[in-house]
């Protein structure tokens, strides 16, 4: 008796293609043969300082509590948070890493017969949850590896539901600017639920970046999203959040797990929210090693895609997967975006001097 069990899932998650994650170190290094401690990995957009101590602290302390169900409301990180954005606690919506939130709120809106927009080359969630819950993704074809935020509005029908806007881009590292954010915004119907996705808000620092909370009381469908995984260092913990006005966050409220972030995970961003010290030095690392990174892939002559994140998509002009595999056995971890539509690019998160020296040179070494 056998059943096919793939034509029994659902229409949308038939088709699906998984999320496909950085390698880990522990697996190259049991796939190549090598040490792990030899092995660098540049390809999850992780801050490569490790924990803040003041991170850590809290963890520890916390660990009795593992015992016990968390708070399901989240109570203390809510409120440090609030109190950090000027919004109400009514306002944010936690989630286990800021993927949960933007899952949620498709399946909030979203249905089979409706649409969800986004860009070409944007971060592969968005197609992934739309597909999953049936309804129809509207992929926008991209200006210089950007979101078209023109075109995008343009693309809004009236059986649009949400509209994601990855703010920086991953894996380009683009940016719309905060005009072009604002003239977006504007455009967008009130019955259109628009996503700002800023993952990486944190290293952007200057005027003319848009920060998507001042226009929450001003656009009543925008939802910000953060996380906690990229500047702060704490990926593995999960832990992300959407801020939007209190009708909104109700309604994501009723589709979250009661309990998707964890004791360890809420004590941790509690603590390092007030780590003022680590967040600034994540954020000069990061500056010094874009540029590092930027400068050393052009002496190699490779184009970059200009990025105000904590990676770059670099055009390798060959086949990007057999650049990645050559730089896997010199134990260099980065990541092939072709299910990004870009074949040719690796994308290489920011490290630590030395790692980035270590990149550069073994991507020498393979190309020559
Ligand atoms: C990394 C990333 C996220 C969030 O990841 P979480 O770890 O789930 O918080 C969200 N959006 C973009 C564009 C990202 O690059």
């Amino acid at each position: 008796m056998s059943c096919d069990y793939e034509a029994l899932a659902a229409r949308g998650v038939q088709g699906l293609s998984p999320y496909q994650p950085g390698k880990p170190i522990e697996e190259v290094a049991r796939e190549i043969g090598l040490d792990p401690a030899n092995i660098i990995k540049l390809a999850s957009n992780e801050n490569p300082l490790g924990p803040s101590e003041q991170a850590l602290a809290a963890i520890r302390e916390a660990f009795p509590e593992v015992t016990r169900y968390p708070d399901g409301n989240g109570f203390h990180l809510k409120q440090k948070l609030a109190e950090r954005l000027g919004v109400g606690s009514d306002c944010l919506t936690l989630g286990n890493g800021s993927n949960d939130v933007l899952e949620i709120v498709a399946r909030a809106f979203a249905e089979p017969g409706t649409e969800v927009v986004y860009s070409e080359h944007a971060f592969a969630i968005y197609p992934i949850v739309t597909q999953a819950i049936g309804a129809t993704g509207v992929q926008v074809p991209a200006v210089d590896w950007g979101h078209d935020l023109y075109a995008m509005a343009d693309a809004v029908t009236e059986r649009t539901r949400v509209v994601f806007v990855a703010n920086p881009n991953n894996p380009t590292g683009t940016v719309v600017e905060k005009e072009g954010v604002y003239r977006f915004l504007k455009r967008i119907p009130e019955n259109v639920i628009v996503v700002l996705d800023e993952a990486y808000c944190e290293y952007l620092q200057g005027p003319e970046y848009a920060d998507g909370v001042q226009w929450l009381s001003e656009f009543p469908n925008l939802i910000v999203s953060r996380t906690f995984s990229k500047a702060w260092g704490l990926s593995g913990l999960r832990v992300g959040y959407g801020i939007s006005s209190p009708e909104i966050a109700d309604v994501i409220n009723r589709v979250r797990q009661p309990f998707n972030t964890g004791v360890l995970a809420q004590a941790a961003a509690t603590a390092v929210l007030d780590d003022h010290a680590y967040l600034e030095r994540a954020i000069e690392v990061n500056r010094a090693g874009l540029e590092q990174l930027r400068d050393g892939f052009g002496r190699l002559g490779l184009d970059v895609v200009p990025s105000v994140a904590n990676f770059v998509a670099v055009d390798t002009g060959r086949d990007a997967n057999e650049v990645h595999n050559a730089l896997m056995r010199e134990g260099v971890i980065v990541r092939p975006i072709g299910a990004y539509g870009m074949p040719r690019h690796l994308r290489v998160s920011v490290g630590l001097e030395s790692e980035n020296r270590r990149c550069l040179d073994a991507m020498e070494k393979v190309l020559s």
